[in-house]
């Protein structure tokens, strides 16, 4: 089968691979009927994932069909749609046990598939751990409705959760990207009075006005003097930021008000500062880290009722052996694009 490969820094190709076969007795075969493209591919493609291995195929955001199951895999048969989760976790372990998957002491454990072991950008995948690494879909939901379960919406569902938001709340949302997107869709799950999204680039502004008219969006320039002006000089309740630039880190804690949660979902190039002496007083709680990814069915059962809806952020659609196109599309930025589904070629 075709798999799209990290063969070097920079290099993404297709190599010929074997049919992924058992190898774990709770290991699943899952036949891919639609990938997608995450900015962690190209981190890895960057060479700056240091754990990334040479070889692997790469991809770890798909919906399929379940194969092929080993004899421990109980919660899954044989033609089963499922969403599969960017984490493999054992489910039994110290961090497992306590919901906080993305430490599990696992080998596997963590974000493995398209990482350290082969992921999703071909035709067949073995997911390790699939009684807890694969969710099934519910009938009349869809694989564009299902695609983004396991990744960034298990990531924008976790970062509204632990910021402990109340219908009382400005929220604050700083990056309009992705992962952006669908952690404002999660905070709109818990009723905050406001949400303000702030956005460095003018499509991505267009974008989030024209799907939530309801939602504030700024610039990044405006968006002190906007949230003092509606809180009353306060601040915001909680920051959400999603945006990883040395700026929008010193944003994230400078628009919070005291006491407020920042949690911190984006992944930086580098270090960064916090002036503890400039923030005495202020109180804050960070949280940072991330995603525990292990809500899947909640989130499949509130997609298929209707409470989420990603399918608005799937700009793009290409076959598989068209990839490197959409990558470079992507990578790039053009078209508007925010994310891409991959299908097989026989679609
Ligand atoms: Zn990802
Ligand atoms: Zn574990």
């Amino acid at each position: 089968m075709k798999a799209y490969t990290y063969i070097d820094k920079g290099n993404f190709g297709f190599v010929d691979k074997p049919r992924p076969k058992l190898i774990n007795d709770d290991d699943a075969i899952v036949r891919i009927t639609m990938s997608s493209i995450c900015a962690s591919d190209l981190h890895i493609k960057n060479g700056s994932v240091a754990r990334a291995v040479k070889g692997i195929t790469v991809g770890h955001e798909m919906v399929g069909i379940v194969e092929e199951t080993g004899p421990s895999v109980k919660s899954l048969h044989t033609g089963q749609r499922v969403a599969v989760n960017v984490e493999t976790f054992c489910g039994e372990c110290y961090f497992c046990r306590r919901g906080f998957i993305n430490n599990c002491e696992d080998p596997d454990g963590g974000w493995a598939l398209g990482c350290r072991i082969d992921g999703g950008q071909t035709e067949f995948v073995r997911i390790p751990h699939a009684n807890t690494g694969l969710t099934p879909i519910p009938d009349g939901v869809s694989d564009e409705q299902a695609l983004f379960t396991g990744d960034i919406l298990s990531t924008g569902f976790w970062a509204a959760k632990i910021s402990q938001i109340i219908p009382d709340d400005v929220v604050l949302i700083i990056g309009a990207g992705p992962t952006g997107l669908c952690s404002l869709i999660c905070t709109m799950l818990h009723n905050p009075h406001r949400i303000v999204v702030c956005e460095s680039d003018s499509r991505r502004r267009e974008f989030v006005r024209s799907l939530y008219p309801e939602v504030s969006v700024v610039s990044p320039e405006r968006c002190l003097e906007f949230i003092r002006s509606i809180t009353n000089n306060r601040g915001a309740d909680t920051v959400i930021e999603v945006a990883g630039s040395d700026e929008s880190f010193k944003l994230a804690w400078q628009a919070a008000r005291p006491n407020a949660i920042v949690t911190i979902v984006a992944l930086y190039d580098r270090p960064q500062i916090l002036p503890l002496p400039d923030m005495y007083g202020k109180n804050l709680t960070f949280k940072t880290g991330g995603v525990d990814a292990c809500d899947c069915a909640e989130i499949l059962k509130l997609i298929s009722e209707g409470y989420i809806d990603t399918t608005p952020f799937i700009t793009h659609r290409y076959p598989l052996s068209r990839i490197a196109e959409a990558y470079n599309l992507f990578e790039r930025r053009l078209d508007g694009v925010v994310k891409i589904a991959i299908t097989p070629d026989s679609c």
